[in-house]
């Protein structure tokens, strides 16, 4: 296997050490524990600033989508950036405003909005409700009246171009659950436009996730392009275009656009055209802002070499990280720091305690390893501890913001007695 190239903000010290920024994983994990999720908050900031680069003067607004990364920490940075956010709970939401960022600057996209997240929403002054369905359109409007309120929608309207990435996160095809078929929303628009309880802003797409080529995010935004001249022939009149995120980003060995060339995709065909001239143009990155800034190191506990393979048990797991087992995903790992044990070299299946045969971070890597040493899964700050969960109540990693030469624990190893707080033992008989 060739030797991964580290991304931006992470490099190796003189001793073969790796370091985020100025910070060692070793010195993290003194201080930490293992396993820890670890982010670069300059290669957050990066990757948001690229993005605002790329759009120069043109009006826009970037909606970080919460669900790839949702630790208040990492929010807050991005609301200090001038960030919108796209969510898709009221959790997030909540989540959103205890970091300081603003609902008005906030979308809520999701096919099962319950009445209680609509209202919460409107309650907070939601920025825009990305409407998925016939019914929860006229849900909305019943609520928004309900409460003497005018609802912002945008309808998510469901493009049909093949974003060629993994089926699971692949959105905009016809037969997948997301948004309203495109041909289909023409007299949802007209129909919303006659509530007095809905203001039309915008439209709204999002094809997939973990996109490598700019040609699907270009066709997508033809195809809305088309609708909003339909709509402004009905004298229905759009104050935002939404294009949705899933710029993808190298795990292994895929090669992404730059987010310039992302952004340029979608210019090329809406700057062009004289209706959307001065509508900006809104975006709901996710991975591309916080996957390449976040790495999960974790410790090797035991090796175990075999005939046939060779496993190195790892004390981090599929419920830390559960990309590999969910979607087969293929992240980098590379050696983090040395422990003390005897090295060995051989060809590791990287695999975590929890008894599934699923349970593994790795197939087939090549590496010289000793029990102690640390390893680092690149890429894994988006989908990473957003995804986690208990099971085999392992409490979830602690979360570490490095900043220059300063650690920040944006969010503490979780203690034990937390995983059961809310459980009850019933009464004996
Ligand atoms: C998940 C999601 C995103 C973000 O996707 P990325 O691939 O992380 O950029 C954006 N919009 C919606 C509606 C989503 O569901």
């Amino acid at each position: 296997m060739p030797q991964t190239d580290l991304p931006p903000f992470f490099s190796r010290t003189a001793n073969g050490d790796l370091q985020i920024e100025q910070v060692t994983a070793s010195a993290i994990v003194d201080q930490f524990g293992s396993p820890t999720y670890v982010y670069s908050r300059a290669a957050i900031e990066s990757a948001f600033n690229a993005l605002t680069d790329a759009f120069g003067e043109r009006a826009h607004r970037i909606c970080y989508a919460v669900k790839a990364n949702s630790n208040i920490g990492i929010l807050s940075v991005l609301a200090r950036l001038g960030a919108g956010f796209d969510i898709v709970s009221y959790g997030e939401l909540a989540r959103v405003q205890a970091a300081g960022g603003d609902p008005a600057k906030t979308v809520f996209s999701g096919v099962g909005k319950s009445a209680d997240e609509i209202r919460g929403a409107l309650a907070a002054g939601i920025g825009c409700l990305n409407v998925e369905s016939e019914a929860e359109l006229r849900r909305i409007a019943e609520i928004a009246s309900e409460m003497q309120r005018i609802a912002p929608i945008s309808l998510r309207v469901n493009p049909d171009v093949d974003a060629r990435t993994h089926p699971y996160i692949s959105t905009g095809l016809k037969d997948n659950k997301f948004g309203i078929a495109i041909d289909e929303a023409l007299p949802l628009y007209e129909w919303a436009h006659t509530q007095p309880s809905l203001e039309i802003v915008g439209i709204d797409c999002h094809i997939g996730s973990q996109l490598t080529d700019v040609s699907p995010f270009r066709d997508a935004a033809e195809r809305v392009m088309k609708l909003a001249h339909r709509l402004a022939e009905r004298g229905i009149e759009l104050k935002h275009l939404d294009l949705g995120g899933g710029l993808g980003i190298r795990y292994t060995d895929e090669n992404p656009p730059p987010a310039a060339d992302w952004i340029e995709a979608i210019r090329s065909v809406v700057d062009a055209d004289p209706l959307a001239h001065d509508l900006p143009i809104w975006i709901e990155p996710g991975r591309f802002i916080a996957g390449p800034a976040g790495a999960l190191v974790t410790r090797v506990e035991y090796l175990k070499p075999g005939r046939h393979k060779s496993f190195a048990i790892i004390d981090a797991a599929m419920n830390d990280l559960m990309r590999p087992a969910l979607y087969g995903s293929d992240m980098a790992i590379v050696s983090a720091g040395r422990g003390d044990g005897d090295r060995l070299e051989a060809t590791w299946e990287i695999v975590g305690p929890i008894c599934e045969t699923g349970d593994f971070l790795g197939h087939d890597r090549p590496f010289e390893l000793g029990e102690g040493d640390l390893l680092a899964v690149l890429g894994a700050g988006a989908y990473g501890f957003s995804m986690a969960s208990n099971y085999n109540t392992r409490p979830r990693a602690a979360e570490v913001l490095v900043d220059g030469d300063t650690c920040h624990e944006i969010r503490r190893r979780e203690p034990l007695e937390s995983l059961w707080a809310l459980e009850q033992v019933p009464p004996a008989e």
